[in-house]
């Protein structure tokens, strides 16, 4: 546990994010990063794409500190858009409202994302809102609520770890959702602490939108719950349509190979752009053998 404060701490400290900018992919980070720029992502968007795989792509980006470095991250989203559009690929957004000026201004940044999103529903693209810490959770389901009303191409996430996931699921019967255990530190007043009552939670409400909701996505790479979950879809008889798998680039690759050559919908979120380093922390307080990564990087030079 103490591992993984200490990589959630330095994904959050604003000086490190700031200076790793500079230095381009560093530390292993390529393996778990699509590249800097729109042109890297498209190539291993296609290169997934003729596997068979779909992606959600993310531009990194977290720590806006005006609203002109807000203003830029939109626009990089708005180009992806019209990318994915003019290169036919199989992909749709994932974003997070900070880096489109949360913490600077509520409304500005609902205009940014109702901006992207409105783009996007011309060419019929997806565009998910990923979950952040805690207090950027309900002002986040306030947005996808409010856009539900007037575009159908939005949706966001649901963390297991939280007490109240149950709860909003049910809010958001009618929105495609993607499921997921949850990447931040939050307190026991809030959040499971324990992984046996995080996977448990987890099943539970997948299978609850599996069965009531519109799509569910379902983001783990974790292979017992995909297992169990695999013999619920089978047994219930979910169709394709409903539901699909989802996991982060450049993690369990053969396993995503495989559920996608099995048939399975399957989906990779794709990150890329300059701002990697807090992204990469999240994964290696996750998962602290993914230190492997950085290992090798610095001893195979
Ligand atoms: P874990 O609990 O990390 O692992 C469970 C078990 O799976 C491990 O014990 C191990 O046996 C096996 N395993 C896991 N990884 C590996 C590996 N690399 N190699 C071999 N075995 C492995 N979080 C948010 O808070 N907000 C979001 O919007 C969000 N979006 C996400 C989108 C996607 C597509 C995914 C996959 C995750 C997302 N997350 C998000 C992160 C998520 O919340 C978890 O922190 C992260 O996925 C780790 O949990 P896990 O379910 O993958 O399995």
């Amino acid at each position: 546990m103490a591992l993984k404060d200490f990589f959630i701490a330095l994904s959050e400290n604003q000086f490190l994010n700031d200076n790793a900018k500079k230095y381009g992919l560093k530390l292993g980070a390529q393996t778990v990063v699509a590249g800097t720029n729109l042109d890297e992502v498209i190539i291993s968007i296609q290169k997934l794409n003729a596997q068979g795989i779909s992606c959600t792509v993310d531009h990194l980006g977290e720590f806006v500190q005006n609203e002109a470095e807000a203003i830029a991250a939109k626009e990089e989203i708005l180009r992806m858009i019209e990318a994915i559009h003019e290169h036919q690929l199989d992909a749709h957004i994932s974003l997070k409202p900070s880096q489109l000026g949360l913490d600077l201004n509520v409304d500005f940044c609902y205009q940014n994302i109702e901006e992207i999103v409105s783009y996007a529903q011309q060419y019929k693209l997806f565009v998910n809102f990923d979950m952040e810490n805690y207090e950027r959770l309900q002002v986040t389901l306030d947005f996808v609520l409010q856009l539900s009303k007037t575009y159908d191409n939005v949706g966001t996430v649901i963390q297991s770890y939280l007490h109240r996931a149950m709860d909003d699921l049910e809010t958001l019967k009618n929105t495609r959702v993607r499921i997921v255990k949850g990447a931040y530190k939050e307190p026991e007043t809030v959040a499971f602490q324990t992984k046996g009552e995080i996977d448990a939670n987890f099943i539970r409400l997948a299978e609850y939108h599996l069965l009531n909701g519109k799509f569910t996505s379902i983001a783990t790479h974790d292979h017992r719950i995909i297992a169990h979950l695999q013999t619920f879809i089978r047994e219930q008889a979910i169709a394709k349509e409903k539901y699909e798998f989802q996991m982060l680039y450049g993690f369990r690759t053969d396993l995503q190979k495989s559920l996608a050559d099995e048939g399975y919908p399957f989906c990779t979120y794709i990150p890329y752009g300059e701002d990697w380093y807090g992204y990469f922390m999240r994964r290696l307080a996750e998962r602290p053998q993914n230190i492997n990564l950085v290992a090798k990087q610095v001893f195979n030079k």
